[in-house]
Formats: structure tokens, sequence, C-alpha cells
């Protein structure tokens, strides 16, 4: 599954806009294309049933849960309390008879490990994929994107200095940081922390980006890897899903401007992020990317909340 790169109205620099959310499945986006490569191995094997965890607003779980109905196959999501709160994700996962089990925070791991057993004992199969689409499945979707951006840039004719994404738990980025190496590329991939601090959230990129070579057995230089690794927490405001009126005043303007939906959870996050940070270093007559990774239902979410 490809996107289109779609170029928007700038000032100073060049701004291009990936457009994974249109992806044609399930409100597409970034835990689409993991996913593919997930159920790819699940179609391979012999399994009956999938199990994953994430929260309410989840666009994860909602493909998963999709994925799964299209197949048959039981799908169970296990959810923290903490962050049950009703949504359209979790309409759309409820509408697919998905099994959600909610626990409180701590006790999300030992229920996986305890509806796996379950399973087993009943003698079925099940399928097991970490939050986020996590794993080196995950990290190589966005390897592929990291090829269709090359293509592009050929087709086209131009270079990107720069890639901004929505950071979260790391595998977007990871990918196209793999991708990088890979291609030798010169581009500057910068993450946009949705939640983790540092070090720890830059950490787990590496980590991501270190399994998925080693499983690959491709030889690197763990200095430079370090050192291409942007991992920037400084827009997170008072953490996952908080927001501010800049925020809002550019998924406003990206909207009536280029009709194009951002969240103030992840894209509209790592947009205002992506700006202050080009405001802050001075960047201009650049061409940027920007990855649009999804989760347009959040979107929806956000209007209901300001009760439009
Ligand atoms: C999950 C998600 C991200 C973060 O991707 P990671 O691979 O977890 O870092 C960004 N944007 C959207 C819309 C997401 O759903």
């Amino acid at each position: 599954m490809k996107s289109e790169i779609q170029k928007i109205n700038s000032k100073n620099n060049n701004i291009y806009i990936k457009r994974d959310d249109l992806l044609g499945y399930s409100f597409g986006g970034n835990k689409l294309r993991k996913a593919i490569n997930f159920f790819k191995e699940i179609d391979l094997g012999n399994y009956d049933c999938v199990v994953t965890y994430g929260s309410s607003s989840s666009n994860h779980c909602r493909i998963i849960a999709n994925m799964a109905k299209e197949r048959n196959i039981e799908c169970y999501i296990i959810s923290p309390k903490e962050s049950s709160k009703e949504t359209l994700n979790s309409k759309i996962i409820k509408n697919f008879r998905a099994e959600i089990i909610i626990v409180p925070v701590e006790e999300v791991k030992y229920t996986i490990d305890h509806i796996m057993k379950e399973l087993k004992h009943t003698n079925k199969t099940p399928y097991f994929i970490q939050g986020g689409g996590h794993g080196n499945l995950g990290t190589k979707a966005y390897i592929e994107t990291f090829d269709e951006i090359q293509e592009y840039e050929k087709k086209e004719k131009i270079k990107f200095d720069y890639i901004f994404l929505a950071s979260g738990t790391g595998t977007t980025q990871a990918g196209l940081i793999c991708g990088k190496v890979l291609n030798n590329s010169p581009i500057k991939i910068i993450g946009i922390s949705v939640a983790r601090r540092n070090p720890y959230g830059r950490y787990v990129v590496l980590e991501s980006v270190y399994d998925y070579l080693n499983e690959s057995e491709i030889e690197y230089e763990k200095e430079s890897i370090n050192d291409h690794t942007i991992f920037l927490d400084d827009y997170i405001i008072d953490g996952y899903g908080s927001y501010n009126e800049e925020i809002e005043k550019i998924i406003s303007n990206m909207m009536s401007t280029n009709g194009i939906p951002l969240d103030p959870t992840y894209t509209g996050k790592a947009y205002y992020g992506m700006n202050k940070y080009i405001d802050q270093n001075n960047i201009s007559d650049k061409n940027i990317l920007f990855i649009h990774t999804g989760g347009t239902p959040l979107y929806f979410d956000y209007l209901d909340k300001r009760g439009i």
C-alpha cells in the first residue's frame, strides 16, 4: 500500500505532507502499515486468534480489530483502566465485537500472559502483537515507506532535507532511520515526542533500530546511528493527549487552508513541534516532509470535545 505526497502552501520552506492517513483501509495511518506486516505472518501461519493491547483511543487496536474481523478470527484487546474512556476508536473496536479486557495499568502485562496461556490451553493458536505495532515487523513497514519517499524524490527530482513525524512507541521513526542508514541518505529525521521524555524515549527508538539491523544481519556504526537519532521531547506540553491553544490553531488552519485533518495527540502536536523547531533553528529554503501518521478518528473526538 502506498500513499501520496502533497505539497502545501507555506512560507520560508517547501513543506510536503505524506498522506499515510489516506491509506485505504480502516482510516489508514502508520498502524495500518505495521499491521499489514503482522497479518502477513498471521496469514502464513496457523493462527486462529490475535492478542494485543492499547488504550481506548488506540489507532493500533482499531486496525488490528478490523483485520481480525475481516478474517473472522477472535481479537482480544487488553486496555488499561486509566485510559478507557469511550472514543470513536473504542466504538469502532466494539462494533467488530473484539473482546476488550479492561484492567488497571499495572496488571496489563500479567493479563496478557494469562490470556495467552488460557488460549493455548483451549487448543487455540494466538498471535501476539505488541502495543502500537512495536517490533521488527513494525519497523520494517517504515523502511518500506522510506523507499517510497526515495521513489518520489527521484520522480519529482527533488531532495528532502528533513523528515518530521510524531514519535510515540518509536518504530515508525526507527524504520525511517533504518531506511536512511541502508540507503546512506543525508536526510535529517526528526521525531517529535508525543509523550515520552528523554533519555528513555530516544533510547527506545535506538533499541528498535539496533534490533532490526541485528536481526537482518546488517552491519552498522552505532555511533553514527546515535548521532542521527533526533527525538525531541520539548513539545510534549503536559504529556500524552495534552494540547494548547497553538495546537488548536494549527489544527484549525490546516483544515481550513488544506482540508487536512490533524489531531491534538499525534499529528497536530508533531506539526506544532515542527513549526517551533523550524523557527528556533532558523531553518529556511529547505524541502521538508511531514509524515501524516493518521489518527483521523481522533480529529472527530477533538471536535466532539470542543462541542462543535
Ligand atoms: C501510534 C501513532 C504515532 C506514533 O507512532 P509510533 O510508531 O508508536 O512512534 C503517530 N501518529 C499516530 C496517528 C499514531 O496513531
